[in-house]
């Protein structure tokens, strides 16, 4: 195969869903049909629900298997597909939105009677802005659940897009018989599941105008499926391409991932519309991912998979260029040529070495601490850069300490190695070297930085809270001291040495704001 031919069949994806949609369900049943396990159910569930960090340790003693599961892989029809996992936990959601930086398109998971819940809004939401397709999934319409037209609407009305329903459900809400696919205007008629979905469902396809399954459905359901196709004919969108990629669009498609009802129409569809590797823009240039120079960016870090070793694994995904084991790369910001030996590829039950991997593949290589997320790695002659990644504005602020000074370098390695991975958001205050300002999105990260300060560093950490709630970073070269208002806030200095101004509220903040109207005050870190 040509290299142009190994990107083409790439497809590389995420599946954003609320917890319990079944995107765990979903997954598995991708990898049975894709061959890639023989009976669905031997994948862990690795998901954590409720909001304790005993479910974070619970991952912790499981990592083997949460690592093994960052990427999972399999062939079908030709195609490579490459499903990202992401954690299910609300608390580690930014761990999500990283990794939704490495998908080329995602698959929006319903739950067909929940309709659109808060977390499938904010990853909607995300994905929209970087520009990521969306193709939908209603869920469970093995369980009887909401009409898929108010579902439509629904879509429309919260998320602002409109769905093209590339398949339709048949029968009676509750006791759906089949699905009927809109482009070749046949019938997938499920048989009965006698095992519960671990194995895959054999179906029959008819025609819908055949005359005899007009008889097998009943005049009035198949009556009632002919007029629902009337109305999506006249009233619905026409599936654009174009659309779908612009986020206005989303190709829309119904089953039971537990039943396995309809997962095997969703997935053939879903690789025939579902874009390869696309382009990426670099601070330098627009990079083609059929472009033979390698590049790729760092997107997510596990550190101390295996605390006896302290090992640290990097997963990149490749932008362009083919990649080739021992192969010497260009760590841009470093500085610094890497080679990157060992890599692995981690599949659904094993990691493996691998040889050579292509743009849209996800590669874990060993680091011993140079690499950061977002980033990037090239071929010597073929510099670029690609942005940084998306900081989320932390809401939640500690200062943490070691209780034992004398355990200052390993607290100060730990820190820093956490924060690289992203676990946390670390910021310096001036002339204190003890200790460092935590910032968090959720308050559970805080309880994990502890756990693992204690349990990968050997360093029992002393966490006390501070009042603040509002970060704002600072633009430009600004002398703090010159800065009016800041008698209940404090300035620090983030990663990149920038100052930002921690205050305890949004409205105190913006008193601040207003005393000092030629400072520009960002709510993000400025993107360089
Ligand atoms: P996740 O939190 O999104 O990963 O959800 P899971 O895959 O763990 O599923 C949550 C629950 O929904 C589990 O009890 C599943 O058995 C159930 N579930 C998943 N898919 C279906 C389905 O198609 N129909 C029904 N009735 N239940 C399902």
């Amino acid at each position: 195969m040509t290299f142009l031919e190994e990107v083409k069949r790439r497809r590389t994806f995420a599946i954003i869903s609320h917890p319990d949609a079944g995107k765990t369900t979903l997954t598995e049943k991708l990898l049975l049909y894709g061959g890639a396990i023989h009976l669905a159910g031997s994948v862990k569930s690795r998901k954590t629900q409720k909001y304790a960090v005993s479910d974070w340790m619970e991952i912790e003693k499981q990592r083997g298997i949460s690592v093994t599961s960052s990427v999972l892989q399999f062939d079908y029809d030709g195609c490579r597909v490459n499903i990202l996992d992401t954690p299910g936990h609300q608390d580690f959601s930014e761990d999500t939105y990283r990794t939704l930086m490495a998908a080329d398109s995602a698959v929006m998971l319903i739950d067909v009677a929940k309709g659109v819940e808060a977390q499938t809004k904010k990853l909607f939401a995300v994905c929209k802005e970087r520009g990521i397709p969306i193709f939908t999934f209603v869920n469970k319409i093995d369980h009887f659940g909401r009409n898929p037209f108010d579902l439509m609407e629904e879509i429309e009305n919260s998320l602002g897009i409109r769905a093209v329903p590339m398949n339709w459900p048949v029968g009676i809400n509750g006791e759906y018989q089949g699905i009927y696919d809109r482009e070749t205007h046949t019938v997938d008629l499920f048989a009965k599941d006698e095992t519960h979905g671990q194995q895959k469902l054999a179906s029959t396809k008819e025609s819908v105008d055949d005359p005899a399954f007009r008889e097998l459905l009943g005049d009035e359901v198949h009556q009632s499926l002919i007029d629902d196709i009337e109305l999506l004919d006249v009233a619905g969108d026409e599936f654009d391409f174009d659309r779908v990629r612009a986020g206005e669009l989303t190709p829309m498609f119904f089953g039971s991932a537990m039943t396995n009802f309809g997962v095997k129409p969703f997935l053939e569809k879903f690789l025939d519309l579902a874009p390869s590797p696309a382009p990426r823009q670099a601070l330098e240039k627009t990079v083609d991912a059929s472009s033979e120079d390698f590049s790729a960016f760092v997107f997510k870090i596990q550190a101390n998979m295996n605390p006896n070793h302290h090992d640290r694994i990097v997963f990149m995904r490749i932008c362009s260029g083919k990649f080739e084991k021992g192969m010497s790369v260009l760590h841009r910001q470093s500085g610094k040529t890497i080679r990157l030996a060992q890599p692995q590829q981690f599949l659904a039950t094993e990691r493996t070495i691998i040889d050579e991997a292509y743009p849209g593949d996800i590669i874990g290589v060993f680091d011993a601490g140079t690499m950061g997320v977002g980033d990037t790695l090239c071929a010597a002659n073929h510099k670029v850069t690609f942005g940084d990644f998306p900081v989320f504005p932390p809401e939640f602020f500690a200062r943490v300490s070691p209780k034992d000074t004398m355990k200052r370098k390993q607290f100060q390695k730990g820190m820093t190695q956490l924060a690289q991975e992203g676990a946390v958001q670390i910021f310096e205050q001036p002339h204190s070297l003890d200790s460092f300002i935590v910032g968090a999105v959720g308050m559970l990260q805080f309880e994990v930085l502890q756990y693992r300060l204690r349990n990968e560093y050997g360093v029992e950490p002393i966490t006390d809270s501070l009042p603040y709630s509002v970060a704002r970073w600072v633009k430009g070269n600004v002398d703090i001291k010159q800065l009016k208002g800041l008698d209940n806030a404090m300035a620090v200095k983030d990663n990149r040495g920038r100052t930002v101004i921690l205050i305890s509220n949004e409205w105190q903040m913006g008193w601040v704001i207003e005393r000092n109207p030629d400072v520009t005050f960002l709510e993000t870190p400025p993107l360089n």
